[in-house]
């Protein structure tokens, strides 16, 4: 196929400064819960973004000194000369597929406590840290200005040696630099407070550094965001920043553009669309002439060439629609643009940041697993045999098992109960917004009906002895579980209406099959993601007084793995669901729910008409059971493998039901070894040698 001529402009080359991108198409600094912890898992994650077609790829945030430490969460580091090794790798592999690579220098500020290294956190006044630790920040004084630019020049030297062809200056996100833009962080007296000039100072003064540096061999971008602060989305407050922008608009080689609220720039689909930040844009091509780039979960190619023809941005900025198709360039490339897989915005890729755990992504089930299982998420290895499978059950699982063996080679077939394909994906994209979610059920439907290897037959509740009589030689279960209508009181699933009572408690699958409760309506939420505040969200639409109780003590505590808890608490609160926090479920009679605080025991009484349990789920494991049974309970004795995955293995997010359904594939006549499924990435203890502690031993032996 040929590229749509629509997209030729996302494949010009652009000058960089000293460097030139081939295209447009730039991946933007993300990070990866991988950093300078796991290097290779890491440098070989990026590889493939370039073998995929991009033109630039960046490091995530990488901290110029220990004083900068982010710990738990893992950046990377540029703090001594043994790093330059690390990001070596790294380089070279996206310099061997044609592309640029980055590195976003990066000094945390009030916003890093430096819990690991245990150095006083520093930055532009004495200020509380930004992420909750009880520890404050010293303001700073000339001489750590004068550290810091020197440990900033110093890693951008290192970025250099490191055969990195962009050194970022990083002014946002409120780490250390956006707080000296600030005029409400900046307070000082000094000349790097005070006036706009004053203020912008410290960011003039890196900028030049660098350049003088490395400016011969690297284009400099400074990351800086067009507003001042958050307010109504898409409503943009530029206050200051255009003048700011305007007195540097000439000093870096580009500008890498975002904004104040982070909640927006990140969001999740379900409160944020495609290309949200271009509001935010309309000053900054009019003031400066150097490239921009800046992001907005850009997936359509035709938005994105409109971008560019409209004078928006120069480069398609993208962290998210990278990581769920490395290859997204390269299929518009080839005018294979329905081949995208794209991003659905769930942000469960922001959780291996948040949880220090290396990135996943819900669409794309290679990610982060380039390196150690050596899975690219393109290239898949022929079938090993002629091997015939049957996969029961299409959701996440089993359409991602189905796709994957069918681009294998293998001969599969694909039942589904239904008359539609997608599972939990089909029902949950029905709920208010989240819509992006089908995109899991749609990229994968969409390449498996053009598999001529692949039958998929509808309407197909199998039985174990239909499964004998396909006759298949390997037969994946993937039927999903169900939520379950009792809670799990953290030693045992309990029912919370009375022995033989005929009151109903209605579940998430019973609301998604349209069934809906009478009157003011508790939902219980004990799964602690999405599902509690989108159900209540949906009886709120249908005209429903709605209360939501939970167990801990804030709202969809999982939600902050994903960047999203702020938004989902103020969307509830807005909408005027009552919350209450910090209690069971105990009973319900079909007029009072009865709630008890799980500190002080004290009950609650709620007068409810319905309830609903968003609590635990179980395993659709009737057709697996009844497998092992005609098996007299040995899976051996039957004339084929069989293997459950996803949900009707264990419970999970649907990325898990993904991954189970992409590894379930892999390992087709490809088993991995049972006692190490995967390559282990740690320190090689024989490099290690601690200088400080050899000179207090020399210091004990001169006594
Ligand atoms: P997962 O997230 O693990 O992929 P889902 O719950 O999303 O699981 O999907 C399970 C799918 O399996 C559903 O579409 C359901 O209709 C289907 N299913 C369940 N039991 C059977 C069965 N016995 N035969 C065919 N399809 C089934
Ligand atoms: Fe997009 Fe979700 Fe994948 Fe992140 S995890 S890239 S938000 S699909």
């Amino acid at each position: 196929m040929t590229r749509n001529p629509n997209h030729d402009i996302l494949f010009e080359p652009l000058q960089i400064g000293p460097v030139k991108t081939k295209n447009r198409f730039y991946q933007v600094p993300h990070c990866t819960g991988m950093g300078w912890q796991r290097p290779r898992t890491l440098s070989e994650m990026r590889k493939v973004k370039a073998m995929g077609g991009w033109g630039v790829i960046n490091t995530e945030y990488c901290s110029i000194h220990p004083a900068s430490d982010d710990a738990l969460h893992v950046s990377a580091t540029l703090w001594d000369d043994s790093d330059i090794s690390a990001h070596q790798i790294m380089t070279e592999g996206v310099h061997e597929y044609g592309a640029l690579a980055g590195a976003e220098l990066w000094f945390g500020g009030v916003r890093s406590a430096n819990l690991s290294t245990r150095l006083t956190s520093m930055d532009v006044d004495s200020l509380p840290n930004g992420v909750g630790h009880p520890f404050q920040t010293r303001a700073m004084d000339k001489t750590d200005i004068r550290d810091l630019r020197r440990w900033h020049r110093k890693a951008a030297l290192r970025a250099r040696d490191a055969n990195f062809d962009i050194v970022y200056v990083y002014a946002t996100h409120g780490y250390l630099l956006a707080n000296f833009l600030d005029p409400r962080t900046n307070t000082r007296g000094d000349e790097y407070g005070g006036s706009l000039e004053n203020r912008t100072r410290l960011i003039r003064e890196l900028i030049e550094e660098t350049k003088e540096a490395v400016g011969d061999r690297c284009a400099v971008a400074v990351r800086f965001a067009a507003d001042e602060y958050e307010d109504e989305d898409g409503k943009p407050v530029h206050g200051e920043r255009r003048d700011m922008l305007a007195m540097l608009a000439e000093h870096p080689d580009l500008w890498d553009i975002n904004i104040a609220d982070y909640s927006l720039e990140m969001g999740v689909s379900r409160f944020t669309k495609e290309a949200a930040l271009e509001p935010y844009m309309n000053f900054v091509k009019s003031v400066t002439t150097k490239p921009v780039v800046t992001v907005g979960r850009f997936t359509s190619p035709d938005t994105m060439a409109s971008q560019i023809r409209r004078g928006v941005t120069d480069l398609i900025g993208a962290a998210r629609p990278s990581i769920a198709d490395p290859y997204l360039p390269n299929k518009i490339d080839e005018g294979r643009a329905d081949d995208i897989r794209e991003c659905i915005g769930c942000n469960i890729c922001y959780s291996g940041d948040s949880l220090a755990v290396p990135i996943r992504c819900t669409q794309n089930p290679t990610m982060g697993e380039e390196w150690r299982q050596g899975w690219n998420p393109e290239i898949i290895p022929s079938k090993q045999s002629d091997a015939t499978v049957l996969v029961v059950g299409a959701g996440p699982a089993g359409l991602e098992a189905a796709r994957s063996l069918g681009n294998r080679g293998y001969s599969v077939m694909l039942a589904e109960a239904t008359n539609t394909l997608g599972g939990r994906v089909t029902r949950e994209a029905n709920l208010p917004g989240m819509s992006e979610y089908i995109r899991v059920r749609d990229y994968r439907e969409q390449q498996l009906l053009v598999m001529p290897n692949v039958e998929i037959f509808r309407e197909s509740l199998l039985t174990a002895q239909d499964v004998y009589d396909v006759g298949a030689d390997h037969v994946a279960l993937a039927t999903g579980a169900s939520w379950r209508a009792d809670r799990y009181d953290g030693e045992t699933y309990s029912s919370i209406i009375e022995g033989g009572s005929d009151v109903a408690i209605l579940t998430p699958d019973e609301i998604m099959d349209g069934k809906l409760p009478t009157g003011p309506t508790l939902v219980y939420d004990s799964d602690g993601y999405y599902m509690g505040g989108v159900i209540a969200e949906k009886l709120h639409l249908a005209g429903i007084e709605v209360t939501m109780a939970m167990p801990g003590d804030s709202v969809s505590p999982w939600t902050a793995m994903t960047s999203e808890q702020w938004r989902v608490r103020t969307h509830l609160m807005k909408m005027g669901i009552t919350l209450v926090m910090s209690h069971n479920i105990n009973h319900f009679d079909g007029a009072h729910a009865t709630l008890v605080c799980v500190y002080t025991e004290t009950p609650k009484v709620i007068p409810v008409q319905s309830v609903v349990m968003v609590s635990q789920r179980r395993t659709n494991n009737e057709l697996y059971n009844a497998l092992i049974a005609k098996a007299e309970g040995m899976p051996e004795n039957l004339p084929f493998s069989l293997k459950r995955i996803g949900d009707c293995e264990a419970p999970a997010i649907i990325a898990a039901a993904v991954y189970a359904g992409h590894r379930y594939a892999r390992e087709m006549d490809n088993p991995t070894d049972p006692d190490m499924p995967l390559q282990h990435e740690k320190v090689d203890v024989r490099l290690v040698q601690s200088a400080p502690l050899q000179k207090a031993n020399q210091l004990q032996a001169a006594k």
